[in-house]
């Protein structure tokens, strides 16, 4: 009789410290432990190591009483074994395998004890006990050591259970945290379970105070397209359980969201109910911000409305002027002629370069945009400009102010006037009481700069970066009677940075605006040679 004298005794107190594992601990590495200490103990062993089949292969996982980097010397009785039908461990040469690691780790080993793990039919690992001393085993032990295996089986079971479900929600968390998108898991009661970080950001909500809310003290409305709510839909009936042929039904929700700040937040939500086992378990709120689309939708449709109204009225100048002319009960005197064949002519021109300006765009869009570069003088061009637009107005004086010696620059002359014409456009429409408009230039060590000075009705501080954006109009008086397609500056940008410059705007309102900018004195897209 091998076990120890008071074994019978303490086998008990064994077995329960097992199912307490099984209970209490889910530490893998705790459970092993335990399970080995308990069965080097109750067998008086020397030396004790747990295998646990890992993709397939046994893999040596927890020892006692072994240096661990001499663990490698026990794979011969590892990785050569296999289990009879009546489920004890076949080890060939087990004997001689059993002297070579004695020998290789110095240690006197002289039996060992296998203890096949098994849940069901699933095996899950061995249990090795390795003793100084040879001996047999009644049955009766053998009976308790395999209601000990069976029991450390369970807990090794639960426990790797446990740790491969833990990795995947810590995964699922990390892939919620870094989602761009808004999400969070509603209770069945639509209470807020879990809140990302995305979500915060676009609610205002820190994580912490939403979780354990009802959903709609987060998700408030302040104003939604048609169509119900969550709290209404769940009041209809949503989500009904999927049936054979159909999945449970998504809810979409879309409007602004009041944030608790009192700023409000266009969001696109959907719901998607979580159902197991016909049971509704959550819903996941998938939250995104539209803001943008949003805008790019107005401004589309603005872009529309505005680029109709200035197609059509130089088309209607056109028409009413040549059909006039062509009375043939009327007879127009020279002069009248040719005033009015200088309208149509002017309102032509206005048509073109509106025509010009949209093909410039989408060109920009498309990628299809190339500067044709030659040597350009900015001051002559300044020049040019301010002579063409003295004769448009009577109520602006315009100046050109550049310093002598102005250095040369490459560029692309046309788009390069275009700037120009553009801005001073802009000037003399944006200052509709009239004054002073300067066009300058200042020569710098690496770059030139050249601005547009107005004393206009000039830009509110949050407007300075967006006039640069495509079909982007000011929401002033002034902009709602002057004609424009919110294109000028965002083309004049676009040209600008194709040239490796920048543009900018300074501006005090109501005082006036200068728009200024910046060229590379040496194109940083052809370096002149050394
Ligand atoms: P458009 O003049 O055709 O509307 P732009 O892209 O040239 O389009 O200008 C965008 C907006 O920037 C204008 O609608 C106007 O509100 C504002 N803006 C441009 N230039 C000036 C200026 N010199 N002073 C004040 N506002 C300006």
């Amino acid at each position: 009789m091998m076990l120890l004298p008071d074994f019978r005794v303490r086998q008990r107190d064994y077995l329960l410290e097992i199912s307490r594992a099984i209970t209490e601990q889910l530490d893998l590495d705790e459970v092993l432990r335990r399970i080995l200490r308990a069965a080097v103990s109750m067998l008086a062993g020397q030396v004790g190591l747990i295998a646990l089949r890992d993709a397939g292969a046994m893999r040596a996982w927890a020892s006692y009483g072994v240096n661990p980097a001499l663990l490698t010397h026990f794979e011969p009785l590892l990785t050569d074994m296999s289990i009879d039908d009546d489920g004890s461990l076949l080890i060939p040469g087990l004997e001689q395998k059993l002297e070579r690691i004695a020998s290789e780790v110095d240690l006197r080993l002289r039996q060992v004890v296998a203890l096949p793990m098994s849940v069901g039919d699933a095996f899950v690992g061995v249990i090795y006990i390795f003793r100084a001393y040879g001996g047999s085993f009644s049955l009766n032990d053998r009976r308790v050591l395999e209601s000990f295996a069976d029991q450390a089986a369970i807990a090794v079971h639960n426990a790797r259970l446990y740790q491969t479900a833990e990795r995947e929600r810590t995964r699922l968390e990390a892939i919620l945290e870094s989602s761009a998108d808004g999400v969070m898991i509603l209770s069945p009661g639509l209470k807020i379970e879990s809140f990302n970080r995305a979500l915060s950001r676009i609610t205002g909500w820190r994580a912490d105070q939403a979780i354990g809310q009802p959903h709609d003290a987060v998700i408030v409305w302040q104003r939604r397209e048609p169509g119900a709510d969550l709290e209404e839909a769940v009041a209809g009936g949503w989500p009904t359980l999927p049936s054979d042929n159909r999945p449970a039904s998504t809810l979409y929700v879309e409007g602004d969201l009041r944030r608790p700040d009192g700023t409000t937040i266009s969001v696109a939500i959907t719901y998607a109910p979580l159902i197991h086992q016909s049971r509704l378990v959550n819903i996941i709120a998938n939250v995104r911000d539209i803001t943008h689309f949003r805008e790019a939708q107005e401004a589309k449709s603005t872009f529309i409305s505005v680029i109709s109204h200035e197609l059509k009225t130089p088309v209607s100048l056109i028409k009413g002027y040549a059909s006039t002319l062509r009375r043939e009960d009327a007879a127009w005197d020279p002069a009248t002629i040719q005033a009015s064949l200088q309208v149509i002519e002017d309102e032509a021109d206005r048509l073109t370069e509106l025509i010009e300006n949209l093909l410039e765009a989408s060109r920009l869009q498309s990628g299809s945009f190339k500067l044709e570069r030659c040597d350009v003088r900015l001051d002559q061009l300044a020049e040019r400009v301010a002579v063409d637009f003295r004769t448009q107005t009577a109520q602006h004086t315009l100046t050109v102010d550049f310093p002598p010696d102005f250095p040369v620059v490459q560029g692309d002359e046309r788009r390069l006037r275009n700037v120009l014409d553009n801005l001073v456009s802009n000037a003399i429409k944006y200052s509709p009481g009239g004054g002073a408009v300067r066009i300058w230039g200042q020569a710098r060590l690496d770059e030139v700069l050249v601005g547009v000075s107005d004393h206009g009705v000039g830009l509110p501080p949050d407007e300075l970066d967006r006039v640069f954006e495509r079909f982007y109009r000011v929401n002033h008086d002034i902009a709602r009677k002057t004609k424009g397609t919110g294109l000028g500056l965002y083309l004049a940008q676009a040209i600008v940075e194709a040239h490796g410059g920048r543009i900018w705007v300074e501006s005090t309102p109501g005082h006036g605006a200068t728009f200024t900018l910046a060229l590379p004195r040496v194109s940083r897209r052809t370096p002149a040679p050394p």
